[in-house]
């Protein structure tokens, strides 16, 4: 132990060895806070602390399993595996099916994911008669997520004159109403958003002093990264845990807090000092992460925002390169720009794909990248955009799988009742609607009574509807025999999924076959995987958890070298040796939804910094001069953020134009004042200041469309290219399941990539890479 505490500077040292109490760290980007976790944890185990009794907390799955592997290399595996750790939904999740029946949820509830809360919410609207111009699904769930994540319950907004006032001047007078709906429908469904994942757990700590005391005694030590983005519920959940040992130890950067947008409450930082005893602050100082240039040129720009506290960052690292900033015409040559700049970096370098990140503020801009990249065959990853587990024939056969572990699923049962096309028209799935909504059941209760309700369907359709239960309920009986691969291939064949793909015949259909197959494939090396852990079964609901809760940096297994594609959102807490930021653009980033007031703006600007701060040895920051945005080719001008940084940290490799912009700090002094003003967001629709739409002249647009020879083109799927890393033809591999082979075959790209494997066993197999454990011999 004593050697790696050696790889920790002074200032790293004291809050790992730090004793008992509440402790927290504050310190920029790239300082060490998430390393001060990682050796806190693995020292306190050193110490004889049972890891059973240590709760971390981080933003991703993917960061626990790293900060795990860590730890397991210094105190040895077998005992980090005890570690509670991982994302607050997961962590929670786990908790709530152990004490899902105190509050009236079955033990296998399902997760309703977005799309899923988004269908559900639609069809409220529409049921209710409601406008949906008005009442926008997507507003309206932002709306029900932040009253969740603030803890105002349906009967806590019903009493608040205040919010039912503000929905009503938002010309939404029913949203309350729909609130409720909507709660009433998860929990008739057995279902729990992501938000009442936190709202839940919430409710059984306050409700069961028992239950608390209980998790209080087992999380004797809590830690938690990035701090700074949790929000109301998160922090109450925290609170209360940690409330009785007192043994919380925080890390986070108040300039790197970029969720207000989702209920992040900077508050929780700036308080912690009042909601423990004595309290221990620590700072770091030092970056290890990035060039001097960077170090420098990020504190430069996080200097103007007003809302924050004094913190030092420096770096002993060399001063390394200039920031190269780039200017081009259009999108397609800012991603042609990007394309060749990594291919050069990668050469002249020695550099692996993997060492480039391109990071950009939304991710419809990823297509420009994309193209370039796919045309020099420079293999990317695209982290957050539609998931595997989000594609239509995926979710299909993943909806099957839900109502057999929860038949009240409701949007699991919407989506396959009639698919494959069985006869049961949208009229009679309206029917059973409203029956289930008159007598408080799920549809499928009343689907499994319906000789005893007259709903005036006719003998033939009711027979189909019968059938279809009598399917369900045969599945059911498999589940109980049969592993979830079993039952999902049953379920693939026997409903007929795999044959209407097959039948469709067009490479979609056959795109999607293949996909239900990988799904397969995916399935059962989750049983294989699950197997071996002592305390999993590899049950079809600890899968679907598993499926639920992934988010898209999950997936990555880190071994393939591609060049990740992100929202800078995303790439909080990432590090990578380039880094090129995209769209540096005014109205694009900041963005012109977040101009409103300085509270927004300094949001933006933080966000600038948590980008900028990715790099460890290069930044590259580019813009367009003109760019389609809603359709319309607008004149773009270069961000603000540019300028703001000091002129001799940057290189322009273009001549720059001047945005016309200077930095001038504004005078108003509401340090954090609209942080403290509510705790609660309103979701009105903001008045985003248009951008100028100057039309080009038609000179202009003709030497754009040769530039955009796509235009008008409809965006093109991902085509085959052979990814240039280890797993190529001839390849020799092991897989857990299938034992030894060769690779025989290479198809598909990015998330799609397959190999084509010839087993010793003689058997030949296509695998879909993200899923296949495979070794290389
Ligand atoms: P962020 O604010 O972006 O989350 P962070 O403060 O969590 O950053 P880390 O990710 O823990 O910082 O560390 C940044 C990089 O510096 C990592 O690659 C880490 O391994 C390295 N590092 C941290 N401390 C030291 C040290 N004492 N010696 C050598 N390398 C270090
Ligand atoms: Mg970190």
């Amino acid at each position: 132990m004593e050697n790696y505490i050696a790889e920790l500077n002074d200032a790293q040292r004291a809050p790992v060895l730090h004793k008992d109490g509440a402790l927290m760290v504050i310190a920029g980007a790239g300082s060490g806070k998430t390393r001060v976790l990682t050796y806190r944890i693995a020292y306190l185990m050193y110490q004889g602390i049972d890891p059973f009794n240590i709760l971390a907390l981080t933003f991703t799955n993917k960061a626990a399993r790293e900060m795990k592997s860590r730890i397991a290399s210094i105190v040895g595996g077998s005992e980090a595996k005890n570690l509670w750790m991982g994302t607050f939904h997961s962590v929670f999740a786990k908790i709530l099916r152990i004490e899902s029946d105190k509050l009236g949820y079955p033990s296998n509830f399902t997760i309703y994911d977005t799309q899923d809360s988004q269908r559900l919410i639609s069809s409220i609207i529409k049921e209710m008669g409601l406008d949906k111009d008005v009442y926008k699904y997507k507003q309206v769930q932002n709306r029900i997520s932040s009253f969740k994540n603030s803890l105002i319950t349906v009967k806590a907004y019903f009493n608040n004159p205040d919010l039912m006032e503000a929905d009503a001047m938002a010309k939404r007078p029913r949203m309350g109403e729909i609130y409720n709906e909507y709660c009433e429908r998860c929990f008739k469904a057995g279902a729990m958003d992501f938000d009442d994942l936190l709202l839940k757990t919430n409710e059984l700590l306050t409700r069961f002093p028992e239950v608390l005391a209980k998790y209080q005694d087992r999380f004797r030590y809590i830690l938690v990264d990035e701090y700074q983005d949790t929000n109301h519920s998160q922090y109450l959940i925290v609170k209360a845990l940690s409330d009785r040992y007192q043994n919380i130890c925080v890390v986070g950067d108040d300039a790197q807090s970029i969720y207000a947008f989702r209920g992040a409450n900077i508050n929780n930082i700036l308080n912690f000092q009042k909601d423990y005893d004595n309290v221990t602050m620590y700072r770091l100082e030092q970056n290890y992460r990035s060039t001097g240039n960077i170090v420098k040129a990020a504190n430069s720009v996080i200097e103007k925002n007003k809302s924050r506290l004094d913190k030092v960052v420096w770096t002993a690292n060399d001063d390394g390169n200039l920031i190269k900033v780039h200017r081009s015409e259009t999108d397609a040559e800012e991603g042609r720009f990007v394309a060749s700049s990594i291919f050069e970096n990668s050469m002249q370098h020695q550099m692996n794909h993997g060492d480039f990140a391109v990071l950009y503020r939304t991710n419809s801009q990823s297509r420009a990248i994309e193209d370039a990249l796919r045309r020099k065959d420079i293999p990317y990853r695209i982290y957050g955009g539609l998931s595997f587990y989000q594609r239509k024939e995926i979710k299909d056969v993943l909806s099957y799988l839900r109502l057999i572990i929860n038949p009240k699923d409701e949007e699991a049962l919407k989506r396959v009742i009639n698919f494959p096309a069985r006869g049961i028209g949208q009229t009679t799935v309206e029917k059973l609607t409203v029956a289930a909504n008159h007598y408080r059941r799920s549809i499928f209760e009343v689907m499994s009574n319906l000789d005893k309700i007259d709903l005036k369907i006719h003998g033939g359709t009711r027979r189909k509807l019968e059938d279809f239960v009598t399917m369900i309920r045969s599945f059911q009986v498999t589940n109980q025999n049969a592993d979830a691969f079993q039952l999902a291939e049953q379920v693939a064949k026997q409903t007929g999924i795999l044959q209407e793909f097959k039948k469709d015949g067009t490479p979609e259909g056959i795109a999607r076959m293949e996909n239900v197959e990988e799904l397969l494939n995916g399935i059962q090396d989750f049983v294989e995987g699950q197997k071996e852990l002592a305390d999993a079964e590899g049950s079809l609901s600890e899968f679907l958890e598993d499926v639920a809760l992934a988010t898209d940096l999950d997936q990555d297994t880190g071994d393939d070298d591609r060049v990740a594609l992100m929202t800078i959102h995303l790439a909080k807490g990432l590090e990578f040796p380039y880094v090129y930021i995209v769209g540096m653009e005014e109205d694009l980033f900041p963005s012109a939804m977040s101009m409103n007031t300085r509270s927004e703006l300094e949001e933006e600007r933080r966000l600038f910094y948590v980008a900028l701060t990715r790099a460890e040895k290069q930044a590259y920051l580019t813009y367009t001069q003109s760019r389609y945005r809603w359709g319309k080719l607008i004149d773009a001008e270069p961000s603000r953020f540019i300028e703001e940084i000091e002129d001799h940290f940057l290189e322009h490799l273009t001549p720059p134009v001047s945005s016309g912009y200077r930095y001038k700090p504004m005078m108003d002094d509401d340090i954090f004042g609209p942080v403290d003003k509510s705790k609660f967001r309103t979701t009105k629709p903001k008045q985003g200041t248009p951008p100028s739409h100057h039309s080009p002249s038609p000179e202009k647009l003709k030497k754009l469309r040769k530039l955009r020879p796509d235009l008008g083109v409809p965006k093109s799927n991902m085509t085959d290219n052979q990814a240039l890393n280890e797993l190529e033809v001839g390849v020799k591999v092991e897989h857990t399941r299938f034992g030894k082979g060769e690779i025989v075959a290479i198809e598909g790209f990015g998330n799609d990539k397959k190999a084509e494997i010839k087993f010793d066993t003689g058997g030949i197999k296509k695998l879909l890479l993200r899923f296949a454990k495979l070794t290389i011999l």
